[in-house]
């Protein structure tokens, strides 16, 4: 049993990591730059140390500070939440070697999962369906070439150590297939000082759609539904939902499944995400995100599963102790990302909360740092607040939905609020019939 977790993280995660070890009678260090020394999670956690200056590379990416906060305040274990360290295997690695326990899964997993060539590969011999593609890393245009008019165009060109939708290029032409290729490199060389590209077929019109899973130390793996992804702009999840309003109950089983099989044979453990593309019926693996995801309150929402407690519990050996068919799905969820960024220009948009007012009743949470007062720092990610919502049925998560954004004030900086609200009215949306272009056409029109 963990007796005191370290938080490796900020903002609204850090403050659901912290409310999953309260409930368990876990103690939690909060860790923070002086950027965040007023922070909510700072101020709920048992303790709290300051590990360095604003810029994340000094603070939150700081594998000595952090150590050394896990030494002095005596922590068991440590939780890299979400981006900042939770996919670098060395810092996996660093951690369980000080005799601390990673909450999260291998380093080796991290490792093959964050190559997204040697993550398709591995998909691959397990059996799971990927897009058509190059087979690993084209070194340059003349590899390249061979494998996009084999093909035929569209095709992707995206980086192998992508994330966040960078170093991702389209090439719509054999023409373009240069031009992109150098872009796409550059962009992921600037992101991720690593310019090694890999080709996929663009698929036209899919939808993005992910299942959640969790597996603990003893071989049991369980899934807990899907989620649907579409609502994307640059590649980037802004609404999330659950269940997929598209799949009939025998797809989602088949890809629960399938993604269930893969992950017992990999021996992977922890929660993890498998990300797909669905088109005309079919699935094709993208990716593997090996830690928790910002979405993951949805399908908490229809199970009723606390995903972080889960997570804790499988970090310290326990086993599930129960089974698939113990899960029971009921409703719908919806999840909006409000960014405190400008609802036109989309250029974030930091500085003093004057006043914060979260709506609330039946089906209504909110994950949100947030207070009167508080000053959102330059520096980091602008997600602010998550405003996730059930309903019995998806009409009724949609007028929840409506009304919470209608109860919710966030003033003094500019958030993406009224885009949320323009998105919930829309008849495409409500339809349910759209794909991960929905977003950026109807952008492109309301602002001809
Ligand atoms: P990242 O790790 O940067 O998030 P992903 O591989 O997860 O990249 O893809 C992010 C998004 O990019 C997907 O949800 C989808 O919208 C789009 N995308 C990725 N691969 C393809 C593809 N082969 N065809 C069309 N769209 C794609």
């Amino acid at each position: 049993m963990f007796r005191k977790v370290l938080i490796a993280n900020r903002g609204e995660i850090a403050l659901r990591l912290h409310r999953a070890c309260r409930e368990m009678g876990i103690h939690t260090v909060a860790v923070h730059s002086t950027a965040d020394s007023e922070a909510m999670a700072v101020r709920l956690a048992d303790e709290s140390v300051c590990i360095g200056p604003p810029p994340a590379r000094d603070s939150y990416l700081n594998i000595p500070a952090i150590l050394s906060a896990a030494a002095v305040t005596g922590a068991d274990a440590i939780h890299p939440g979400i981006g900042f360290l939770a996919e670098n295997s060395r810092f996996a690695k660093i951690v369980e070697e000080h005799g601390f326990t990673f909450i999260g899964p291998s380093p080796a997993h991290i490792d093959v999962m964050g190559d997204k060539v040697a993550a398709k590969r591995t998909m691959i011999e397990l059996g799971v369906p990927t897009v058509p593609g190059s087979d690993g890393v084209v070194e340059d245009l003349d590899e390249a070439r061979p494998v996009a008019d084999a093909m035929g165009y569209p095709v992707l060109i995206k980086a192998v150590a992508g994330g966040g939708g960078r170093g991702m290029k389209v090439a719509w032409t054999a023409e373009e297939l240069s031009t992109q290729m150098s872009l796409a490199r550059a962009e992921a060389r600037a992101a991720f000082g690593d310019d090694s590209v890999y080709i996929e077929k663009y698929l036209p019109d899919p939808r993005h759609i992910e299942v959640q899973i969790l597996a603990d130390q003893h071989g049991n793996v369980v899934h807990f539904g899907e989620r649907d992804c579409s609502v994307q702009r640059r590649h980037q999840k802004l609404v999330e939902e659950a269940p997929s309003p598209v799949l009939s109950a025998a797809a989602r089983a088949e890809i629960g499944r399938l993604s269930t099989d893969a992950v017992r044979r990999l021996g992977y453990r922890g929660v993890g995400t498998l990300e797909f593309l669905y088109q005309d019926g079919a699935f094709y693996f993208i990716e593997m995100n090996t830690r928790l995801q910002v979405e993951h309150p949805v399908s908490e929402a229809i199970t009723g599963v606390d995903l972080v407690r889960e997570q804790l519990r499988v970090a310290m050996g326990e086993p599930l102790g129960y089974g698939q068919e113990e899960i029971a799905f009921d409703g719908h969820a919806i999840e909006c990302r409000i960014n405190a960024e400008h609802p036109e220009t989309f250029i974030p948009s930091p500085g003093r909360v004057n006043s914060y007012h979260a709506p609330g009743g039946l089906g209504v949470r909110v994950d949100s740092a947030l207070y009167d007062g508080y000053t959102v720092p330059p520096y980091y990610d602008s997600l602010i607040a998550k405003v996730i919502v059930r309903g019995r049925s998806r009409d009724e998560c949609l007028a929840r939905l409506a009304r919470s954004l209608e109860e919710l004030v966030i003033s003094g900086v500019a958030t993406n609020q009224a885009l949320h609200v323009a998105i919930v009215q829309d008849p495409a949306f409500r339809s349910g019939q759209y794909t991960i272009r929905w977003l950026e056409s109807w952008l492109a029109e309301r602002s001809a």
